[in-house]
């Protein structure tokens, strides 16, 4: 389960909403039952069921388990696709592939569409969940590609590109020492970026990655890129 980090208290936990409901009508959790809970900060909770109301199960604390953030940390931003299956597809392999944030923006080619992002938020909860990840990456709405790079200006920027030939490419992932990094890896939709976010993005130390010799998908793309990590 995913127990908000306000919910943890003493020796005790609470579900709460969704989760809690999900609990006992579906999974018909009991008094005594044992369940394990991470708050997404990096800790989870083994506890016993100690009392079920209909929204709330509060359970008593019998073991506790940290895990440090990931590292590198690794920021998946994708320009928006149209589809919604299949950036809700990537949404979901980012977090199984240990993405820290993901970052979603309108690029030059995004077809405007609205993102449901309370969609979103429960596709990454639920990744977390399945993936046994303790830590719940955070999801963000960007207007462009320049809002991303001033954003996330401290970062080792990889901008995945097809055009680009991969034998000129000097990042290797498995040459480089990657622990206490922060990478930024951009994706863009289905029509690609456009020259002048390439540009901008070279202009500001943006390398451009090949990911072979294919064009990808862009939901493909972003997986092929967070697999290299
Ligand atoms: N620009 C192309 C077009 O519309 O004809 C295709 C864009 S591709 C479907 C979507 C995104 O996936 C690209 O912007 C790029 O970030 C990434 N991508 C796809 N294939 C790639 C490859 N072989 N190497 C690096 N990036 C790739």
């Amino acid at each position: 389960f995913y127990v908000e980090p306000k919910r943890v208290a003493g020796p005790q936990f609470e579900l709460s909403g969704q989760e809690a409901r999900h609990a006992i009508k579906v999974l018909r959790l009991r008094e005594g039952d044992e369940i394990f809970a991470t708050d997404g900060q990096g800790t989870r909770y083994t506890g016993t069921v100690q009392s079920t109301g209909k929204d709330s199960v509060v359970a008593h604390i019998t073991q506790k388990e940290e895990k440090p953030a990931p590292d590198p940390e690794l920021v998946l931003a994708m320009g928006i696709i149209k589809k919604r299956d299949r950036l809700e597809f990537a949404v979901e392999k980012a977090v199984e592939l240990g993405a820290s944030k993901i970052v979603l923006f309108n690029s030059d080619h995004t077809v405007k569409t609205n993102v449901r992002m309370d969609r979103v938020e429960n596709i990454i909860q639920s990744a977390m969940k399945q993936s046994m990840r303790y830590w719940l990456p955070e999801v963000q709405l960007l207007d462009s590609v320049d809002e991303v790079l001033d954003e996330f200006e401290n970062y080792t920027v990889l901008m995945a590109h097809e055009k680009v030939d991969a034998e000129h490419q000097t990042f290797d992932t498995e040459q480089d020492i990657l622990k206490g990094q922060k990478f930024l890896l951009l994706v863009g939709p289905e029509g690609g970026f456009s020259d002048r976010e390439v540009e901008l993005a070279e202009n500001k130390g943006a390398e451009l990655v090949s990911l072979g010799e294919y064009r990808l998908r862009a939901e493909t793309a972003a997986v092929a890129f967070l697999a290299r990590f």
